[in-house]
């Protein structure tokens, strides 16, 4: 037979059968697990095989299985499980560095991924520079023999800048550095990271994977040698592991993310085409449109234009409040993924913490509204949208 497809290993990957035979996966809702005698504990304990566990900091049935059908949908050889995105993208970072080492960050981050890299990081030694993600000249300037790893959004949060994997992977391994990347906003359904030259690919699975708003989660991919060798010691002994209970809500998630993650493509490329040339707007970024500065590079990397656009109402952030007030459908909050629309003001809710002149810098104007696109009827969203803009 051969090589199965994607959306087969998205329902049926990684699912282990207890002796009932369960259709749907089980939740092993257990902290611990019995050995038989004193003598199968020490065994254990020296070595733990395929199918045994310890305890659920450490590994769990449930979490297994999420983490091979994650692993399977990325193309990468392993994965671990973590309670959310942060903790992936700490626990990816922090297991592998040491006091002294250096780091090249996109400065275009997450806030909470931009406190990681701006104030923990420095605290334990680490040296971060921060670079324009976009400008491959300047992550050539900036790694050097002692550059331990590199770390950047492949999509950047909330101006939907695409940073080109395989050139930053080019420049930072012939330094020896790891390429670590954030792929939340490019979504595992359209990534080829690993295959791109990423060494560990990192997602927040509380977006797209749960899709449904109602786990925190995370993961962190790799090779066999980095997720068993380096990010499972750090992340077992510091506690970010996931629940078995998200894991099952994850499992159940990816049974329907690529259908969900495409039809979400859908209608954001339809509004998209709706708002272009709208007079209320100064700009509206989508990196499926062709106006979009790296549209070439978001299909020849991604293949898609992806689930999230971005506008920038003229009149600044009056205005923008005014349009999210009027909003009948799509809702006013901070997600995202969802199978809702939500509609974000960044400026003053997820990137509030940025100083007024990190904020211009990053594009991020008063005007400008962050859209994650939902499974509703395109149509329906595109009248949504254009009724509260007319309310401006
Ligand atoms: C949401 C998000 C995170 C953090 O994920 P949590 O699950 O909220 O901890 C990290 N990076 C990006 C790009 C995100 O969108």
């Amino acid at each position: 037979m051969s090589e199965r497809g994607k959306r087969t290993n998205l329902v049926h990957g990684g699912t282990k059968r207890s002796q009932w035979n369960e259709v749907s996966e089980a939740i092993f809702l257990t902290q611990g697990f019995v050995y038989e005698t004193a003598e199968a504990a020490e065994q254990r304990f020296i070595k733990t095989g395929e199918d045994e566990y310890i305890y659920a900091r450490y590994g769990n049935p449930t979490v297994a299985m999420f983490e091979e059908r994650m692993a399977m949908l990325e193309g990468a050889e392993d994965g671990f499980a973590c309670a959310s995105g942060m903790a992936a993208v700490n626990g990816a970072l922090t297991s592998m560095l040491k006091a002294g080492d250096h780091v090249v960050s996109a400065r275009a981050l997450f806030g909470s991924c931009n406190y990681i890299l701006d104030e923990i990081l420095s605290r334990y030694g680490v040296e971060v520079t921060f670079v324009d993600g976009a400008i491959l000249e300047e992550w050539d300037a900036a790694v050097r023999p002692d550059t331990k790893a590199v770390f950047f959004e492949s999509m950047s949060n909330p101006t939907l800048e695409v940073i080109d994997i395989e050139g930053v992977a080019k420049i930072a391994h012939r330094v020896g550095a790891k390429v670590v990347v954030d792929n939340v906003f490019s979504t595992p359904v359209y990534s080829k990271a690993i295959e791109q030259g990423a060494d560990l690919v990192v997602y927040s699975t509380t977006k797209h994977v749960d899709g449904q708003g109602r786990c925190l989660g995370g993961v962190i991919l790799g090779s066999k040698e980095d997720i068993r060798g380096v990010v499972e010691p750090y992340m077992k002994h510091t506690g970010g592991s996931m629940s078995p209970f998200n894991a099952w809500v994850m499992l159940k998630g990816l049974e329907t993310i690529d259908l969900r993650v495409r039809a979400q493509t859908e209608g954001a490329t339809k509004i998209a085409e709706a708002l272009k040339g709208h007079d209320k707007l100064s700009r509206c970024i989508y990196p499926g449109s062709q106006d979009h500065a790296q549209h070439d590079l978001a299909m020849r990397q991604l293949g898609s234009g992806g689930t999230m656009l971005s506008f920038v109402l003229k009149e600044g952030k009056e205005a923008a409040f005014r349009f999210l007030n009027a909003l009948e459908i799509v809702i006013i909050s901070n997600n995202l993924g969802d199978a809702k629309s939500i509609a974000t003001h960044p400026a003053t809710t997820t990137h509030q913490r940025l100083t007024p002149e990190l904020r211009a810098e990053l594009g991020i104007d008063d005007g400008l509204v962050r859209l994650s696109v939902g499974i509703e009827d395109p149509q329906d969203l595109v009248e949504d949208i254009l009724q509260a803009l007319d309310a401006v």
